[in-house]
């Protein structure tokens, strides 16, 4: 194929990835945005596939067959509330695929015996580190949110200095690669002391601290993929891992500020430990817990104007997204002002509760960041937390030795009333006892998440009958 014209389309697929990057940063354009990256992406593989002798076109299909099947039996069989961990894995699978890549490269132009240069030495070097670490610290990961490795931070003496020295060994093996490229050894032990480097960053960070370190492993498969692409020289390569790397960096930012923590404090605090103070909840709870049922609810509701509702993680549990849609349309029928307070880091994944509410077509101007929604709960009358906890305990705020400490949360406990729909008194994710269940203002309704909204719909269709 003619360069200029593979060029010109590896130059085109970049626009289009830059274009999808901007349509996604609001939710009532992220569809077409998704759409533009995935043209872009599909246009740099064909141009791809037809420049390049690379394998046979017979064993690409074999791995599109076995890559499209494998991904379709995940993608249906994995629940929503599994998503963070099938997302770290993705991440792994990039950085190991940009890797191994990278690898083959090598190999092939030794065994022709070509002249490696500085930039394939570096490039191959980089890509072997960043990608290999990337796989085995997602696996961490992944394992911890799966429960498959303990979630608490795992800790031991002498850490710090011991990731610095594996990381002084893994850049002297890399220096090693890019100075000597025919110390094939190096390369090896380059892969097993990156990969040990990925175990021991992510071991000691506790698993309520993962939402971070996807993020992060996000931006390093992009970064792996940037390299992979100066060793393969494929500009298209080289931008769409840089646009993963800096994005999955921002994401990295955002969920560090949602929480109120530096990056550095989540890599190297080993925060996250989910203990449950049942000490601390018992001076906090005893007696002062007030349960309502899904009649007194309705009739505060008849009596609103304004309602908020503030999704959590037991949403995603109890799939209450339709029960809450049909509760938004009847408020919203009666002339009643709803809003959605959406945390960041409410869920298990970034922008769970988004695409769970997109997904029962809540308009999406109806979902209010942090920052628009808490001033305005002074007048709201009732707010309705709907399985979230840590994203609205006022712990955040009042207790600096809390293990979230300082992380902004909903400010419902500022509503008239609050309803709280649980089904116990359980913490959430954080391990932490939530002074708001007890509060003068707050009305607790033990239920699965689901059967409540609908009961209380039920109940508030009875009053106006
Ligand atoms: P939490 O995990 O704090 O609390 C969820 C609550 O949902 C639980 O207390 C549970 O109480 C309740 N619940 C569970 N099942 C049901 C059900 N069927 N019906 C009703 N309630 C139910 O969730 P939040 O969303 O408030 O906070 C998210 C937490 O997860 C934060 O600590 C965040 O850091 C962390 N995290 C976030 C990620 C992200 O990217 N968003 C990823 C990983 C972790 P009960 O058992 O009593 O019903």
């Amino acid at each position: 194929m003619n360069p200029a014209v593979v060029q010109l389309a590896y130059l085109f697929s970049c626009i289009l990835f830059i274009a999808g990057f901007m349509q996604l940063s609001r939710p009532k354009t992220a569809k077409r945005g998704n759409l533009l990256g995935a043209s872009g992406m599909l246009l740099a593989i064909v141009v791809t596939l037809l420049d390049k002798q690379i394998v046979s076109f017979e064993i690409i299909l074999v791995g599109l067959l076995v890559g499209t099947a494998l991904g379709i039996f995940t993608a249906l069989t994995t629940p929503m509330t599994a998503m963070p961990q099938m997302v770290g894995l993705l991440n792994g699978f990039g950085g190991a695929a940009s890797a191994l890549v990278a690898g083959a490269a090598l190999f092939e132009i030794l065994s022709l015996g070509n002249p490696l240069t500085l930039q394939f030495r570096i490039a191959t070097a980089a890509s072997s580190l960043i990608g290999t670490l990337t796989l085995f610290g997602s696996l961490v990961a992944a394992g911890k949110l799966q429960g498959l490795i303990k979630e608490s931070p795992i800790r031991y003496k002498g850490e710090q200095c011991i990731k610095l020295l594996v990381l002084f060994v893994c850049l002297f093996l890399g220096s090693m690669l890019t100075t000597r490229p025919d110390t094939l050894w190096a390369y090896w032990a380059l892969l097993g002391v990156s990969a040990l480097l990925g175990v021991l960053l992510t071991a000691p960070i506790g698993g309520a601290d993962m939402p971070v370190v996807i993020c992060l492993m996000n931006s390093y498969s992009g970064l792996a993929g940037a390299a992979t692409g100066f060793v393969l020289s494929n500009t298209a390569l080289i931008i769409a891992g840089s646009l993963v790397g800096a994005s999955g960096i921002i994401l990295t930012q955002i969920m560090c500020k949602a929480m109120n923590r530096s990056l550095a404090n989540v890599l190297l605090g080993g925060f996250g430990e989910l203990k449950e103070d049942t000490a601390l909840a018992g001076t906090i709870y005893a007696g002062r817990v007030k349960s309502t049922d899904p009649e007194e609810v309705a009739m505060l509701l008849e009596a609103a104007s304004r309602v908020v509702l503030a999704p959590g993680y037991g949403l995603a549990v109890a799939q209450a997204q339709y029960a809450v849609r049909d509760l938004y349309n009847y408020l919203t029928s009666l002339g009643v002002e709803v809003d959605f307070a959406i945390h960041p880091v409410a869920g298990r994944m970034p922008g769970h509760m988004s695409v769970l509410l997109a997904e029962v077509d809540i308009p999406y101007e109806k979902l209010k960041e942090i920052d628009e929604i808490n001033p305005e709960f002074e007048q709201v009358d009732v707010a309705i937390v709907v399985g979230a906890n840590d994203v609205v305990n006022p712990l955040a705020n009042t207790d600096p030795n809390s293990p979230i400490a300082g992380m902004p949360i909903l400010e419902v406990y500022k509503a008239k009333t609050v309803v709280v729909i649980k089904r116990s008194l359980s913490p959430g994710f954080a391990g932490v006892p939530n002074p708001l269940f007890a509060y003068d203002n707050t009305l607790m309704l033990f239920a699965d998440a689901k059967q409540a909204l609908q009961a209380v719909l039920a109940s508030l269709k009875e009053l106006k009958a």
